[in-house]
């Protein structure tokens, strides 16, 4: 018997398309923590619908690209186009001006509040348009019994799109960051229709029970139905709502770990910072990282252990991200005052406390890095999971490091047990938790480190995958059973 197929529909394909002329393009594929999830997920068949990230206007070059999507790729990838206005009105736009910072508890867009009211329609509208671009390469390419998974906030519209000329399709959709309370929710214009829409869906996914308890509530307050146990129902049909907590390739990490240019790389930080203790962060460079938070704590740190200050150093990886937003713009000068700042009051001639780098990080990099530090830092102000925390975790096992980690992050819930939970705002209680980290002894680190070891390694990527699909078809049986 052939596999069941799998059509997952993010805004962005899994792939880097460059061109080269007129109809030639150079592919690569990025290996994200949802491609990783997927392509471990034997018994589907998963083809992956997106944007490729570039705008091609012409239909020779997204003939071409089509083509060497699915020639070259071994997990084939359909190609949706967007126009270079449509993508700023609703992924600029709409998605990471609107969106993204409310969901997020950032409000929304203060400044001239007019023109965000106005603008506030031609984004949705952009929003609407490029969920149905969507929603018609799914059907062209949708077959009978096929199961599709929508993702993220970008399209919350498509489930409705896709159900209204298929009632009969297995449609899920699975947010990646959180739900906020409904009283956030309420504040958008568009709050009934995103709530209606998604609610065609037969299943819907949140990382943790909160958000799904979220989005719950603004189903019963906002639109005034009902919600039961096992989800939100609406006139007798039932829309399954659940957490699934995603997680990480764990042994593609604890793998790498000994290949011998990760073991380079391990060698030379060790050399580099020998003597020292290393705290870590690795954050993309967003408002919701907390990372100002954080790097003002650990000023409070040295200011209050003046003993410690030339024996530890943090260094903060600040992976640039929607660097033409004036709002992450502002925010990496910010953060570059503050360091700026402290390394100045607290550096040496030949050391100082916090080396700072714009820029991302190689996967082996990364890992050596993850391995050879002896605290993590995470004080996001709010985050959907936070997958660093699982990566830092998974390579530690030898040294068996501490995790400091915001209660704000999903991810809280379930490495709780075995990390310091903090309250990003709160610097005087971060400083203290990263004194109490640099001097924890050795059977309570590894007595934590352990514990979380434990939830890394056994809740996978794969596992979270294959779990949602299963329960999208189980919760269509019982849909069926019920009539
Ligand atoms: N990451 C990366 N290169 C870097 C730093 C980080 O690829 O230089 C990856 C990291 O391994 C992790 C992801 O970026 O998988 C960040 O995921 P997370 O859930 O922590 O935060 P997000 O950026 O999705 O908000």
């Amino acid at each position: 018997t052939s596999k069941q197929r799998l059509l997952v529909v993010a805004n962005r394909l899994p792939v880097s398309a460059v061109r080269h002329g007129e109809d030639s393009w150079q592919l690569e594929m990025s290996v994200g923590g949802l491609v990783t999830a997927l392509l471990g997920v034997k018994e589907f068949d998963t083809r992956w619908i997106g944007w490729a990230g570039v705008n091609v206007p012409d239909e020779i070059g997204q003939k071409a690209l089509a083509k060497a999507l699915d020639e070259k790729l071994m997990q084939r990838c359909i190609p949706v186009f967007l126009d270079e206005e449509v993508v700023h009105q609703y992924y600029n736009g709409y998605c990471n001006n609107i969106l993204w910072p409310l969901f997020h508890y950032i409000g929304l867009p203060q400044e001239d509040r007019l023109a965000t009211t106005r603008s506030f329609q031609s984004q949705f509208d952009a929003y609407k348009k490029a969920n149905q671009l969507f929603a018609d390469v799914v059907n062209e390419h949708y077959e009978e019994g096929d199961v599709v998974w929508c993702h993220d906030y970008h399209l919350m519209f498509l489930p409705k799109c896709l159900k209204e000329r298929n009632s009969k399709m297995k449609v899920g959709w699975f947010l990646h960051t959180p739900f906020p309370s409904s009283e956030i929710h309420r504040m958008l214009p568009s709050r009934l229709e995103l709530l209606r829409s998604v609610l065609a869906a037969d299943l819907v996914g949140f990382h943790t029970y909160d958000y799904a308890r979220h989005f719950v509530s603004a189903c019963t307050r906002i639109l005034g139905l009902e919600g039961t146990p096992e989800g939100v129902e609406d006139q007798g049909k039932l829309t399954r709502i659940a957490a699934f907590p995603v997680g990480i390739d764990s042994e593609r990490f604890i793998k790498a770990l000994e290949l011998p240019e990760v073991q380079d790389h391990m060698k030379v930080l060790k050399q580099r910072f020998a003597g020292r203790k290393v705290m870590l962060g690795v954050d993309r460079l967003d408002m919701i990282k907390g990372i100002p938070q954080k790097i003002l704590a650990f000023e409070k740190f040295l200011e209050e252990n003046p003993n410690w200050c030339n024996k530890v150093v943090l260094l903060q990886i600040a992976v640039p991200t929607r660097t033409d937003v004036p709002e992450y713009q502002k925010l990496t000068s910010q953060v570059h005052e503050i360091v700026g700042r402290i390394n100045g009051r607290f550096g040496s001639l030949t050391a100082v406390p916090i080396h700072h780098l714009d820029r991302s990080l190689d996967f082996h990099e990364l890992c050596a890095l993850y391995a050879v530090t002896d605290v993590a830092l995470v004080t996001s102000l709010r985050d959907g999971m936070n997958l660093v925390s699982y990566e830092y975790v998974a390579c530690q096992e030898s040294k068996k490091g501490v995790l400091i980690l915001s209660e704000f992050a999903g991810a809280a819930q379930s490495l709780g047990a075995g990390a310091i939970l903090v309250n990003p705002w709160n610097v005087t209680e971060v400083a203290s938790s990263i004194g109490y980290a640099l001097n924890m002894p050795a059977d309570e680190r590894e007595k934590r480190h352990h514990h979380n070891f434990k939830h890394v390694i056994s809740h996978t990527a794969q596992e979270w995958a294959a779990t949602f699909v299963s329960e999208l078809n189980v919760t269509i049986v019982e849909a069926q059973l019920r009539t």
